[in-house]
């Protein structure tokens, strides 16, 4: 691959179960990934799935330039465990000048020597996991993503305490810090939210805000 420039390509590093999905998702979506993995048999595992499938030491300057490295404007490193590896594969893609680098991190500390070194985007997918599923297990909430640092969005059960009146009689976002961007009544399609729009108790809704806003929402109004 030389030194062609890769502009949409995306260079991952590490086939585990996360570098695995996160591979193949794209590729999907329509980019072209070339996926990295120091593992043969990883290697040939994903062979018959991905397209650009590489066997390298991804700590290793020369494999990385062997494989075009320096062309790709995004690259991940999706190894977890290993963190000696996963910050030398950082380190070395930043020093070959890939201008986008995320990484995995599996503890603050791990994330935090990551950010220095450089790493544009720092990602906790066992953290991220286990918080998301504790807010579906704790109750009403059937769908969250937490999609910045403490602001969330939502999905639930429409809480009582908006039911029967307007947003604009019930002002949940004077009162509760959320805002009301989508409702789903029981036979229909989720459409917005207006100040003139009255839910139920048996409409779902979408709510935003702060994080603890959003679970003080759903958890105080049964
Ligand atoms: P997950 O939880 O996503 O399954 P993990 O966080 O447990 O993964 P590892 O299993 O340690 O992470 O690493 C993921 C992948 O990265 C493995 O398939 C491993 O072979 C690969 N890998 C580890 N070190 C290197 C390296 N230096 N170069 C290329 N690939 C590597
Ligand atoms: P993660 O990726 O979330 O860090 P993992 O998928 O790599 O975790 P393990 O580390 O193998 O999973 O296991 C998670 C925890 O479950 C460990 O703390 C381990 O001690 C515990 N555990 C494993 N087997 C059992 C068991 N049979 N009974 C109780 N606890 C167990
Ligand atoms: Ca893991």
């Amino acid at each position: 691959m030389g030194r062609d420039r890769h502009p949409n390509a995306v260079l991952l590093i590490g086939l585990g179960r996360f570098g695995g999905t996160l591979a193949e998702t794209l590729q999907r979506m329509g980019h072209d990934v070339v996926a990295v993995d120091a593992n043969r048999v990883i290697v040939q595992e994903w062979s018959g799935t991905l397209t650009h499938v590489v066997e390298a030491d991804a700590t290793s300057e020369a494999a990385l330039r062997q494989l075009g490295a320096e062309g790709f404007d995004r690259a991940v490193v999706a190894i977890g465990t290993g963190i000696e590896a996963s910050l030398l594969a950082a380190g070395t893609l930043l020093d070959l000048g890939v201008p986008e680098v995320w990484a995995k991190a599996i503890t603050r500390q791990h994330g935090r020597i990551l950010e220095r070194l450089g790493v544009s985007h720092v990602v906790y997918p066992e953290r991220d996991a286990g918080e998301r599923v504790a807010h579906l297990l704790s109750g009403r909430l059937l769908d969250f993503i937490e999609f910045d640092k403490g602001f969330a969005i939502a999905k639930l059960r429409a809480p009582r305490s908006v039911c029967g009146q307007t947003m604009a009689e019930a002002l949940p976002r004077r009162r509760f810090g959320v805002t009301v961007v989508g409702v789903k009544r029981p036979d229909g399609e989720f459409g917005a939210v207006g100040s003139d729009t009255v839910v139920n108790q048996d409409d779902l809704i979408i709510v935003t805000g702060p994080t603890p806003e959003v679970e003080r929402f759903a958890a105080a109004t049964a």
